[in-house]
């Protein structure tokens, strides 16, 4: 009989670290992660702008505030710890009007709020960081933003994780709950569990809703395409982050300088019409474009948190033309010929409140003794994971005080 003490739904960032931080509490406890792909980081974890943040974005009282600043430095420890690429490329948040110079002020009265390093910079100041970078007048520097490769991140956790014990089910999806301490896999595989532990990203809320949770919210997807720079006059040397607004959870489109230095644009935050739509008609399921395009028609016609606005924007993204041009506001010199490679798109597991109509903003972790749902997900769930995964363990998952 296949009994674990924990069974992980779920090999992105958050399962992982989740394991890790089990393991940490007891050696000797036993861990199985399940995984429907062959591969770990198939999805989020592995198609992510791999941006490490720094946490002046977010409201103080927020669970997005309480870990960016410290996941930041602990990814850092992770990647020194194992010799993985980290690239200190640092990041500046650039204004167009003198509206947007508001915002940059609000977005540095958060991080100090955040005990977050950033700093008001003026256009002298920020020649010196990149002379090609341009802005209204201010903008906040943060000196702690870096990036990483987070497919190599998964892979060394995944590893270290396997030596430790953990067990690795791959291509072993969660089916269907049967009963209390037990789910049905592919070809009828019963296993069982003391606690379930759900972090299946795209999936989650679906699974929450078989034990009772997530109940009047679901996933919308929304999907991040990049282009990356291929000519010989990159237009950047550190990240830049147009003033974003704030109302949701969307950065803009901006620039990151990857950590092998390459420059990518992006990611857009295009609805998307199932949850794995990356491409074509890959992973399609028609019960999933029927419900979403009933939630996304129903925000598009009310225009419920200008998801109708956002929508028209971003879809008209999918030209480049348009797309590069957003882009060569926040700088002077501009090489758009050299925007002109697609890469690897990304979904965002963005939750709707159906009752509000309007996005969730902050992680949600919803459960009971037996089960915990890690719902929302969403950036910088990345960078805030290996405190978030001990904040679950000790709050949701051990119940400790
Ligand atoms: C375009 C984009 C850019 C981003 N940029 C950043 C960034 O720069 N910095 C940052 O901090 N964050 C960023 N994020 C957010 C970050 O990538 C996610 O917060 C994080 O990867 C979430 O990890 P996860 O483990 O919850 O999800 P995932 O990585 O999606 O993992 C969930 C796993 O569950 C599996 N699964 C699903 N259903 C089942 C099932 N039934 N049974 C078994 N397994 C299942 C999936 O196959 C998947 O492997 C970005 C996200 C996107 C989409």
């Amino acid at each position: 009989m296949k009994k674990f003490d924990f069974a992980i739904i779920g090999g992105g960032i958050v399962g992982l670290t989740i394991a890790d931080s089990l393991l940490k509490k007891n050696k000797q406890t036993k861990i199985a992660i399940f995984e429907k792909e062959d591969k770990l980081a198939l999805h989020s974890s592995g198609r992510n702008s791999g941006v490490l943040h720094a946490g002046f974005y977010y409201s103080a009282d927020s669970l997005k505030a309480k870990f960016t600043r410290d996941g930041n430095f602990a990814m850092k420890k992770f990647c020194v710890d194992n010799k993985l690429k980290i690239n200190y490329s640092k990041k500046v948040v650039v204004a167009k009007n003198k509206e947007e110079d508001s915002t940059i002020y609000e977005l540095y009265n958060r991080g100090i709020k955040n005990n977050v390093d950033v700093k008001i910079i003026d256009k002298n100041e920020l020649k010196k960081i990149d002379n090609n970078v341009k802005t209204y007048d201010v903008s906040l520097y943060s000196p702690n933003t870096a990036t990483v490769d987070p497919i190599e991140i998964c892979k060394k956790l995944e590893f270290n994780l396997s030596k430790k014990g953990v067990f690795f089910f791959k291509k072993t999806p969660f089916i269907t709950r049967k009963g209390s301490k037990s789910f049905l896999s592919s070809n009828g595989r019963l296993f069982y569990y003391e606690k379930l532990i759900n972090c299946a990203g795209l999936y989650a809320d679906k699974i929450a809703k078989q034990f009772g949770y997530s109940k009047r919210m679901s996933i919308v997807p929304f999907k991040g395409i990049y282009l990356k720079y291929t000519g010989n006059k990159p237009p950047v040397k550190v990240n830049v982050y147009p003033v974003p607004n704030l109302k949701n959870p969307f950065l803009g489109v901006h620039y990151t300088v990857t950590v092998n230095n390459e420059v990518k644009i992006g990611p857009t935050s295009i609805p998307a019409f199932w949850r794995e739509n990356y491409t074509g008609f890959k992973n399609f399921k028609l019960n999933e474009l029927i419900k979403i395009l009933f939630v996304e028609g129903e925000l598009f016609l009310k225009n419920s948190f200008g998801f109708r606005n956002l929508a028209i924007q971003e879809i008209k993204k999918y030209n480049r033309k348009h797309f590069v041009n957003l882009a060569s506001s926040m700088v002077y010199n501009f090489d758009a010929k050299g925007f002109n490679k697609w890469i690897r798109p990304g979904i965002r597991a963005q939750l709707l409140n159906h009752d509000t109509n309007e996005l969730v903003m902050d992680f949600v972790v919803q459960g009971d003794n037996e089960t915990t749902h890690v719902l929302n997900a969403v950036s910088p769930a990345w960078t805030c994971s290996f405190p978030f995964a001990d904040f679950i363990v000790n709050k949701y998952i051990l119940n400790e005080k």
